[in-house]
């Protein structure tokens, strides 16, 4: 996604404490920044940092006020949602500001298309971590954002151009690319990317990552066991729940 400045734009940011925040402005970029600074708004100002997690673009203010004002009185759940609709997130989102990430951190922009969280992922937790030593990995920003991109984003064109947002929505699903991942994980790290799929379907995101969060909780320390190698990048905890 680019961001300009010549329309306006309602806009979603996720603060601190993994609330969400949302509001208008003809400039993003400038918005967040001021977020970020302290000078954006009374709430953000004591939540930040804050980190952009969804935009639409409108024609003109009263278009984009309408939108804010609705989406205003949703709850936080059907928020979520929103922001999982979003293909493609304009930059990292969420990255805590030099402290570690916590399974409170799990937020919708970070399901990638799959039905793999990638906040559990050992790449993004190396990104998170800026890990040396034994977690030295190749890092990534989640699958989307416009970094390293892994198996489907790859090789789906449909997830790549951003037209299908999960698996699930798509027609085909589960097809071969799926079916294969999902098998791999199933029998080495003990995560069903379909069932998550299909459970996100049946009871909305907020509920799997809350599923999610009891179960990668660090014992320790309350950090992120990491799905693929069984460590908290917190703590070096180890937990093993491989089936
Ligand atoms: S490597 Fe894949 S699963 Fe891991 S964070 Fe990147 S996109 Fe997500
Ligand atoms: S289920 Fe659809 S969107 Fe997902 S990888 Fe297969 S063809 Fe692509
Ligand atoms: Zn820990």
């Amino acid at each position: 996604m680019t961001i300009t400045n010549v329309e306006w734009f309602f806009y979603i940011v996720r603060c601190k404490d993994n609330s969400l925040y949302s509001g208008i402005t003809n400039n993003l970029e400038e918005r967040v920044k001021k977020h970020n600074d302290g000078t954006g708004a009374k709430y953000t100002s004591s939540h930040k940092p804050v980190a952009l997690v969804y935009s639409e673009r409108h024609g003109n203010f009263s278009e984009a006020k309408k939108r804010e004002q609705e989406v205003k009185r949703w709850p936080k759940s059907k928020k979520e949602e929103l922001v999982l609709s979003q293909s493609e997130i304009p930059r990292i989102s969420h990255i805590p500001d030099g402290r570690d990430i916590g399974v409170d951190d799990f937020s919708a922009e970070l399901m990638a298309p799959c039905g793999m969280n990638c906040a559990l992922c050992s790449h993004y937790l190396a990104l998170i971590k800026q890990a040396g030593g034994t977690h030295r990995m190749v890092e990534c920003p989640g699958c989307r954002s416009s970094g390293r991109q892994c198996a489907i984003k790859r090789s789906c064109e449909r997830v790549r151009r951003g037209k299908t947002r999960l698996c699930s929505q798509c027609a085909k699903f589960p097809c071969s690319r799926v079916v294969h991942i999902d098998e791999r994980y199933r029998k080495h790290y003990n995560y069903s990317m379909i069932d998550t799929l299909k459970a996100i379907q049946q009871s909305g995101v907020e509920a799997v990552l809350a599923v999610q969060r009891e179960r990668h909780r660090c014992p320790r320390c309350g950090g992120v066991i990491c799905i693929h190698n069984g460590k908290c990048y917190t703590c070096d905890e180890v937990k093993s729940w491989r089936g």
